[in-house]
């Protein structure tokens, strides 16, 4: 019986194979023919806080033409979080008054170069103090800390590193959040082979596989981070990208209950909302307080996606990345109320300086 299998089986391979039977994972994406009610938004239902965001070259571009691009979306604020420091940001804070006024906030960027060297820290938390007086509303922390920021002798920065505690303790002094991205999605850590989520994703960007030593455990640099959150109670940190843990909200739920000083967001991970939309409605009902909008990378159609999955009760539509996501999406329909609070209110609460007559109630 047993023998009868193997070679059955091994028939049905070989079959498989030279009958051409078999196709390339990214060529496999046949159009749905499901027929459901469909609500493509390009627009979101209310003027949104969109706090992750990059703009890179935001001392000198056009910001009249990149406001006229949001508004579009309903975007009131974005957050730029690579403001950089020094003449840079203030530049960008300065380009953004003068020609866009209310429509930006701009976080800083900590110069890792030279970490251990006599006095960098009381340099790095100098310049942060001067980048705040120039404009800056909070502090961007890159996933570069914890996996490629070395010290003056080589050795890697780990998030908690000691010598970076005065930073997080003057920015809870200065009351603004940070603004915190570390690690990566667990599967960058996973072996490469067909059980691995995001195995297109590191097929085509072979840089993002890590390992254990490459340059440390997934847990060790998640629990670095968690280290910062609870030595600084009085600092509010934003994680970004859901912490991580977007695909396990139950643990994520555990961190916010445990740290009260941490709110989330949740640019680049809206796929893995989208295929739990019960469970994530249900975090988005007991978090409704904790959630802040993230996009990331700014590629506007990619908002509607994010509407989508927010604000509609819509079923098994495509997600606009195959190497972020092969599944498809379900709305959360989420109501007004909670609506309001991850589309602004808690934005305006958590990060400074933001017009609040740009929203409704
Ligand atoms: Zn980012």
């Amino acid at each position: 019986m047993k023998k009868t299998f193997l070679a059955f089986s091994l028939l049905a391979t070989a079959f498989n194979i030279y009958g051409q039977n078999i196709m390339d994972f990214e060529k496999y994406d046949p159009p749905s023919t499901l027929v459901v009610p469909e609500h493509k938004i390009t627009r979101a239902k209310f003027p949104f806080i969109d706090v992750h965001n990059h703009q890179f070259g935001m001392a000198t571009q056009n910001l009249k033409e990149l406001a006229a691009e949001m508004a579009k979306l309903n975007m009131a604020v974005m957050v730029n979080l690579s403001g950089s420091n020094g003449s840079t940001l203030k530049q960008a804070v300065d380009n953004a008054k003068a020609n866009a006024p209310k429509k930006f906030i701009v976080f800083a960027n900590i110069n890792f170069s030279g970490v251990g060297e006599n006095g960098w820290t009381e340099k790095a938390v100098k310049q942060l103090e001067e980048d705040v007086k120039n404009g800056a509303n909070g502090l961007k922390i890159f996933k570069t800390l914890g996996l490629s920021v070395k010290d003056n002798t080589g050795k890697r920065v780990t998030v908690d590193d000691v010598r970076l505690d005065p930073i997080w303790r003057k920015c809870g002094e200065l009351k603004i959040p940070v603004l915190i991205h570390t690690a990566d999605p667990k599967s960058f850590w996973d072996p490469l082979d067909e059980k691995n989520e995001r195995w297109l994703e590191l097929k085509t960007h072979a840089g993002r596989k890590r390992s254990d030593s490459d340059p440390a455990p997934f847990e060790t640099l998640i629990q670095e981070q968690h280290n910062i959150f609870k030595k600084h109670p009085n600092t509010t940190f934003i994680a970004a990208h859901f912490g991580w843990f977007p695909n396990d909200l139950a643990r994520l739920g555990k961190l916010l209950d445990e740290r009260p000083n941490v709110v989330v967001e949740f640019g680049a991970v809206i796929a893995e909302l989208g295929r739990q939309p019960k469970a994530a409605k249900a975090f988005f009902t007991k978090y409704q307080d904790r959630i802040l909008f993230g996009k990331d990378s700014w590629v506007p159609e990619e908002y509607a996606t994010y509407f989508r999955v927010l604000e509609t009760e819509d079923e098994y539509f495509p997600y606009h990345k195959k190497y972020h996501a092969f599944w498809r999406m379900y709305g959360m329909g989420l109501p007004d109320d909670i609506l309001k609070k991850v589309y602004y209110k808690n934005a305006l609460r958590v990060v400074p300086n933001i017009d609040r007559t740009l929203f409704p109630d």
